[in-house]
């Protein structure tokens, strides 16, 4: 079992799970096409979800057990996810075999997400017995809540809660310090990959982000109202597409205009250069394209990016290498260090609610010891 990318003749692409013979899951096919078709996500999502009820799969196939009737040991399932599966046992589409890391608590409770979806799927168009959601999912009802939380002018709400759920610590985003944001722009050896370490480091996008900027999406000019936008200064958009490459498709989910200082407007500018001498890179609608290596001008994959800081932490000589995420979460914390408020720190990373900005919220003591002076300057004793 195995997940394995199909490409529709629109174009739409979504991953399915396939045997070795390459025969299509039923069943799983079924899920994987109505999330990317009836439910509208992404492509990447599917993959994510394919992988998981590919383990699944797996694991029933090693127990010789049916995929409808092992749902009652998912236990069982956890504790292999844990400890048994070895990186060979799926396989990507080219063959290669995927080093699959499922053994923290968060990756195995995203894995039974995909599997507990996958279920209520199959319940839902017939092709499991709804007696198999007993085994996943408690059923409770809101007796037990305070009368205000209780559904309204209703008898009781029945609440079903997963089963099977591993507890997981709180999230923290380890930040990369500002000694090590510079170390890695002094050890740049060419103005793209400066480029991106600003855009994540100035400006707080993702690596999906930085990977997906469009030229059309950066506004450098003061006014830009001329190419009909009405964002004053300079700034980019990062605007979520789908990810068809022939661009089918409407652009869709939360696009924010973030705004970038000098540093990023120069290296912007430097680039443009490095890029125009890159003749192959002359049609390519992306910012960010391959300069350095086969195929040349191809827009630069996202994992591109965490190669290229890995290079830079090497040879800037750091003790540790730093990821692309890292350097976003050093913008939030300097965005607040220099007194911005979360408000703002959502808006700048996308973040469409406040509770995915939590984690980037640990203030350094440094912060919190400025937090008090500045209290013990405006209420001065007089
Ligand atoms: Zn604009």
């Amino acid at each position: 079992m195995r997940a394995f990318v199909v490409c529709l003749p629109s174009g739409v692409r979504y991953w399915t799970v396939v045997d070795e013979q390459l025969r299509v899951h039923p069943a799983a096919d079924a899920f994987l096409q109505h999330l990317r078709l009836g439910a509208g996500r992404a492509e990447g999502t599917t993959q994510a979800y394919a992988t998981a009820v590919a383990l699944y799969l797996v694991w029933c196939g090693q127990a010789q057990d049916d995929w409808r009737e092992a749902v009652d040991r998912l236990g069982g399932f956890m504790l292999w996810l844990r400890h048994a599966p070895g990186p060979s046992t799926l396989r990507r589409m080219d063959g290669e075999p995927v080093a699959l890391v499922v053994r923290q608590p968060r990756r195995i409770n995203a894995v039974l997400v995909a599997v507990r979806e996958f279920f209520k799927h199959a319940v839902a168009v017939g092709l499991a017995p709804s007696s198999v959601l007993a085994g996943l999912y408690e059923v409770g009802d809101d007796r037990w809540l305070p009368a205000e939380l209780r559904a309204e002018g209703m008898g009781l709400r029945h609440i079903a809660r997963p089963r099977h759920r591993l507890s997981v610590g709180e999230r923290q985003v380890v930040r990369a310090s500002d000694e090590e944001a510079l170390a890695l722009l002094h050890a740049c050896r060419s103005a793209r990959d400066r480029l991106i370490v600003l855009l994540l480091a100035r400006a707080g996008l993702r690596r999906g982000e930085v990977a997906g900027l469009r030229r059309a999406d950066v506004h450098l000019a003061l006014d830009s109202t001329g190419a009909g936008c009405q964002v004053p200064g300079e700034h980019v958009h990062v605007v979520r597409r789908e990810e068809s490459p022939r661009g089918a498709w409407a652009k869709s989910g939360r696009s924010r205009a973030v705004p970038v200082d000098f540093l990023l407007v120069q290296a912007f500018d430097a680039y443009a250069w490095e890029r125009q001498a890159c003749q192959q890179a002359e049609g390519c609608d992306f910012v960010l394209v391959n300069l350095f290596r086969a195929p040349l001008g191809v827009p630069m994959r996202p994992g591109a990016l965490n190669e290229v800081l890995a290079a830079l932490s090497r040879r800037a000589g750091l003790d540790r290498q730093i990821h692309p995420h890292q350097l976003r979460h050093a913008f939030a914390d300097n965005v607040l260090a220099a007194g911005g408020t979360v408000d703002e720190v959502q808006a700048l990373l996308g973040h469409a609610s406040p509770a995915s900005t939590q984690p980037y919220l640990n203030p350094s003591t440094e912060r919190l010891r400025t937090a008090v002076e500045r209290v013990a300057r405006t209420q001065a004793v007089r």
